[in-house]
C-alpha cells in the first residue's frame, strides 16, 4: 500500500506514534505572529546494513520571522535537520524517508505547496500523517503533489562538471 521501495510497511500504530511526536514538538514552535504552532516528525529508516540505527526520527517546528517570507515550515525544518545531520551521506538505501507527521493541534495541517515541492526532492512518495476529527489520516505525497517540478541532475545529463578554480587563483600564481 505504501511506497514499495521504502522497506517494510510502517504499521498504523507507529504512524500514530509519529503523529504524537509531531504534536509534542509543537511546544517548541516559534510562532509569535500567527500563534499557529506546527510540529512535524520525520521517520527515517536506513537499510539494514547501515551504520545508522533503524528508525531515526527528526522533529521540526515552524519558525516565523518578522519578515514573513523568511518563515520556515516545520516539515522543511525536520528535513533540514536530517540532511544536515548527514543522512544522505550514509548508505541508507532507496527512499529512506518513510513518513512525516504534521500536527497543528486541533486543526488538520497539510503541508503547504512549498513543503510539498521541497519534500518531493527527497521523498516523492513519503507518507504524510495528519489528524482530523480525532482520526489519524494517512496520505501519500504523490496524492498531494501529483506532478512535482523536477530538473535532471548533473550526473544524469552526462555533462562534464567545469573544472574547479580557486577564486583567487590569479593571486596564488603571483
Ligand atoms: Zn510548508
Amino acid at each position: 500500500m505504501f511506497g514499495k521501495k521504502a522497506g517494510k510497511t510502517p504499521d498504523f500504530k507507529k504512524l500514530e506514534d509519529l503523529y504524537y511526536a509531531a504534536e509534542d514538538a509543537r511546544k517548541n514552535a516559534y510562532a509569535p505572529y500567527s500563534d499557529f504552532r506546527v510540529g512535524a516528525a520525520l521517520l527515517v529508516r536506513p537499510n539494514e546494513d547501515s551504520v545508522l540505527p533503524i528508525n531515526k526520527m527528526y522533529t521540526g517546528v515552524n519558525i516565523e520571522n518578522a519578515s514573513y517570507s523568511a518563515t520556515l515550515c516545520a516539515e522543511r525544518v525536520a528535513f533540514a535537520k536530517a540532511i544536515s545531520d548527514g543522512i544522505l551521506n550514509y548508505d541508507i538505501g532507496e527512499n529512506p524517508f518513510v513518513a512525516i507527521a504534521v500536527s497543528a493541534g486541533d486543526e488538520e495541517a497539510l503541508p503547504c505547496g512549498t513543503c510539498r515541492q521541497f519534500m518531493s526532492e527527497f521523498a516523492p512518495e513519503i507518507i504524510v500523517v495528519t489528524k482530523a476529527d480525532n482520526e489519524i489520516r494517512i496520505r501519500n505525497l504523490k496524492q498531494l503533489l501529483p506532478e512535482s517540478f523536477k530538473l535532471e541532475k548533473e550526473d544524469e545529463i552526462e555533462e562534464k562538471a567545469p573544472e574547479y578554480k580557486p577564486f583567487f587563483e590569479s593571486e596564488i600564481d603571483k
